[in-house]
């Protein structure tokens, strides 16, 4: 992969690092809040419960996806980021640019997902 390529994707990561890291900041300070409103409200209890779920869920899986985005990151740092973890063939840079933080091609994620993985 060319290196101005590598450089385009670098600067995508750490844009979507950046977007990540303040979504979850405002998560956790909506949850903070209703955590105190539950304190305050007992009648809504049930209704903010639902919604602390609801979005504990969502910041999990933010949460996922900037430790794949710092993983991507160190490997860009240190020569690695590229070729696929499972075969070692190019991910491929258009797979690469919808998803900058791909560990395996679209060949070996395809096989992971069949097997349930
Ligand atoms: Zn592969």
């Amino acid at each position: 992969m060319r290196s101005r390529d590598i450089e385009r994707l670098v600067r995508q990561l750490q844009e979507r690092k950046k977007q990540i890291e303040y979504n979850i900041q405002e998560a956790t300070r909506e949850l903070a809040d209703l955590a105190e409103a539950e304190i305050n409200d007992e009648g809504d209890y049930a209704a903010n419960s639902t919604e602390v779920m609801i979005d504990s869920s969502i910041t999990r899986q933010q949460v996922q996806e900037l430790r794949e985005i710092e993983y991507a990151l160190n490997k860009a740092t240190s020569g690695d980021y590229g070729p696929c973890e499972m075969c070692g063939e190019p991910v491929g840079i258009e797979r690469l640019r919808v998803k900058p933080h791909a560990k395996y091609c679209i060949v070996c994620r395809e096989s992971f997902e069949k097997n349930g993985h």
